[in-house]
């Protein structure tokens, strides 16, 4: 399949008032192929939202992109030329080339606009000669498209329910038909009727090709499992295993995929409880983080080189891993009932 996205080497740091820079991505090397859904997942602080920022090309300090060029859509950009004047460098490509649809955006709404105010200014905010109506026409073709009652437009945000909301705001920001979407924790703050509803909407616009793929970022693994074609799973700031979904569900290589699915991934008990048992020990601070394989303090996996040598990205066809026991272990997937004490 042909890529829709690649990022090669992208390291981001924030400029810590100590003067030491706090790598939150460091070195990743990340593709999503045309038309699929790759989700990216790790606990709270690997880097997540941070990658997929970098990655919709805003980069506002404190956060620097100091390393890393991003091939999308045809086009290829230096992310390293961000620090400057990362605003005026890349809004060329935002929106219509990549838009960010960052956390808590259904809460970021002003109480003052109407739903159709914020159409026409996103729309204006990219293209000045856009008119009102045209603004308005397009997001009423939107929303009958995605099967969304066109009232909603003369709506304040809190006249609707949180899950109207959220489906508004991600309309909103495809409104300029991207390429690539990021999606930061859209389903978070939802009830299960509403992740669902919004879940059907995103697949429906990929479906439709309103954008060419999805970068859907969540720390929850029930919901990657069912959306998404491929996943990418980061620990402390690196990207340590990649592949299609059913791959590392069932097949998981690295050992902390494997505690990560272990801890919320049994289909014997409610998934959304066992959340809360997470991973023993805790991830580590990126100010200062372990050597070797950052994940070696907390893995029952680790060997003497795990302390002392950084594990390289190995493939398994479409599936790859950075871990020295799974080097060892050709093909062998990790027990998951021993990656919990
Ligand atoms: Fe565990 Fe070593 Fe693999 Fe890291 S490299 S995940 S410490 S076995």
């Amino acid at each position: 399949t042909k890529s829709l996205m690649r990022a090669n080497n992208l390291t981001a740091v924030y400029a810590a008032d100590s003067g030491q820079d706090v790598p939150a991505v460091d070195n990743v090397t990340l593709e999503l192929p045309e038309g699929q859904i790759l989700g990216l997942a790790g606990e709270s602080g690997c880097g997540k939202t941070t990658l997929g920022t970098a990655l919709a090309m805003i980069a506002n300090p404190p956060l620097y992109v100091v390393a890393g060029t991003l091939e999308i859509d045809g086009n290829e950009i230096n992310l390293s030329t961000l620090p400057k004047n990362a605003n005026q460098v890349h809004r060329p490509y935002r929106g219509e080339t990549v838009s960010l649809l960052p956390q808590g955006a259904m809460n970021a709404i002003s109480p003052t606009l109407r739903i159709r105010d914020l159409v026409v200014d996103v729309m204006r905010a990219h293209n000045g000669s856009v008119t009102k109506a045209d603004a308005l026409d397009r997001a009423s073709d939107r929303l009958k498209m995605l099967e969304m009652p066109t009232r909603v437009l003369d709506s304040y945000a809190h006249q609707l329910s949180g899950g109207m909301k959220q489906r508004m705001v991600t309309v909103i920001s495809t409104l300029l038909n991207p390429a690539l979407l990021i999606a930061d924790e859209p389903t978070s703050a939802l009830d299960v009727s509403s992740q669902k509803a919004l879940i059907e909407m995103l697949l429906a616009m990929v479906e439709a090709k309103i954008m060419r793929g999805v970068i859907f970022i969540t720390h929850d693994l029930p919901v990657l499992s069912m959306v998404t074609d491929r996943l990418a799973i980061m620990y402390a700031g690196k990207v340590v295993e990649t592949g299609r979904t059913e791959d590392l569900v069932n097949n998981a290589r690295h050992p902390y995929t494997a505690a990560l699915l272990s801890s919320v991934l049994d289909p014997t008990e409610d998934t959304r409880t066992k959340h809360v048992l997470g991973i023993p020990g805790s991830p580590p601070n990126l100010g200062n983080p372990p050597s070797g394989c950052r994940f070696h303090p907390r893995c029952k996996f680790a060997m003497d080189v795990c302390s002392t040598t950084e594990p390289k990205m190995l493939s398994e066809g479409d599936h790859d891993f950075a871990c020295w026991w799974a080097k060892e272990h050709p093909r062998e997937t990790i027990p998951m009932e021993v990656t919990h004490a």
